[in-house]
């Protein structure tokens, strides 16, 4: 294990009200709010071991920003890997993570890190988007998906560690 501990930042990107700032305080500070300012855009760093290296990470947790292109152009050439998060519970939301994916992909190429997030899988009966829709997300765009539960603390670490390895991969030692 070497002793230098890289850096990565991470910027988590979706709909206004999907779980953003949910997932990113369960994983990063081990807790679920309730009701989060939807205002508050937020840097949270930590550093994790994972698969016998230490990392420190840093996520953006972005706020009420779909209306403003320009902004999340700054976002996104600011980060290395992102989080699509859409509400398992609200079709709508996948809307803003296709044009969301489209935006990267333009400025960042195709080999960037993402994985796609669905939220709140703890509400069953409410839900709109079905294994199915998410098989063919995952196969079409080649990411990994993940149904997660802020709340319940259900598949939130898989998702960022999935995140972290792809983003060693992609930004190797020099
Ligand atoms: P953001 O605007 O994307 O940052 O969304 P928030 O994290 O503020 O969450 C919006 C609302 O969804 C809040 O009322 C949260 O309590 C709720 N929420 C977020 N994650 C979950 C979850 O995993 N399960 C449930 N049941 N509610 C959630
Ligand atoms: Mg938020």
């Amino acid at each position: 294990m070497s002793g230098h501990v890289r850096e990565f930042s991470a910027v988590i990107l979706g709909a206004g009200g999907v779980g953003k700032s949910a997932l990113t305080l369960r994983f990063m500070k081990g807790y679920f709010h309730e009701a989060y300012d939807p205002t508050i855009e937020e840097t949270y760093r930590r550093t994790i071991t994972l698969d016998d290296e230490a990392s420190r990470l840093e996520v953006l947790d972005t706020a009420g920003t779909e209306q403003f292109v320009a902004l999340n152009d700054l976002y996104i050439k600011a980060g290395r890997g992102f989080i699509l998060a859409f509400s398992l519970t609200d079709q709508s939301t996948l809307k803003e993570i296709e044009s969301l994916r489209e935006q990267i992909l333009r400025l960042k190429g195709d080999r960037v890190p993402i994985v796609v997030v669905g939220t709140k899988s703890d509400l069953p009966e409410e839900r709109q988007v079905d294994r199915e829709q998410m098989m063919q997300i995952s196969l079409g765009w080649g990411v990994p998906i993940y149904e997660t539960s802020a709340k319940k603390n259900w598949h939130v670490k898989d998702a960022f560690d999935d995140l972290l390895r792809q983003m060693r991969m992609r930004y190797p030692v020099q």
